[in-house]
């Protein structure tokens, strides 16, 4: 196994590295790479397109500079739209621009989905999450837990603020055509 990053060279630290399909990724760039890209995504990916990732993650800075933040859907991650250009952001911080978080438009939405989480072990315990797929060269998927933490009792109070909150995400895009709206149960 090799003891450099596979794009800038650097020597690997012992936390915060990614697998790649072929090689490691260190945690500096893996610092500059989209929030959204999840393990899999790494490991779908060589060297090469991370490195072309990261040129589009410089270009995105660019891109943010012309967003205007016209409208916004508070929460544990916030969603910012500039509907005038017909793109949004989605972000945990409030500093997105700090964040460089990924720009992203409307005619990349395929398919927004609001989905129930359970878990097996703690009965009744339940996650929201929201999923938006996306037709986007370097994004494919967002997914992210709605409520603050993790395991909510179902149809308590915070179970029903949680999905108010969900589908105030949904209905930022309401009128949009050809995006799929779903809500499902998950197992
Ligand atoms: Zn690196």
């Amino acid at each position: 196994m090799s003891e450099v990053c596979a794009v800038c060279g650097e020597k690997l630290s012992k936390y915060g590295n990614r697998q790649l399909k072929d090689g490691i990724l260190c945690r500096n760039c893996v610092k500059l790479a989209s929030p959204w890209l999840n393990d899999d995504d790494y490991l779908a990916r060589d060297a090469e397109a991370i490195r072309k990732h990261l040129e589009y993650r410089e270009k995105n800075k660019e891109v943010l500079k012309n967003f205007e933040q016209e409208r916004e859907v508070d929460g544990k991650y916030s969603l910012y739209l500039d509907e005038d250009n017909r793109q949004f952001v989605i972000s945990k911080r409030k500093d997105f621009r700090k964040d460089n978080a990924d720009v992203l438009s409307y005619e990349e939405l395929e398919e927004l989905a609001i989905f129930e989480q359970k878990y097996m072990e703690e009965d009744g315990k339940v996650d929201i999450l929201m999923d938006i797929r996306l037709h986007n060269p370097e994004i494919d998927n967002i997914c992210f837990r709605v409520n603050e933490f993790p395991g909510m009792e179902r149809d308590s109070e915070e179970y029903n603020q949680t999905l108010e909150q969900a589908f105030r995400y949904l209905n930022a895009f309401d009128g949009e055509e050809g995006i799929d709206f779903e809500q499902t149960e998950g197992e």
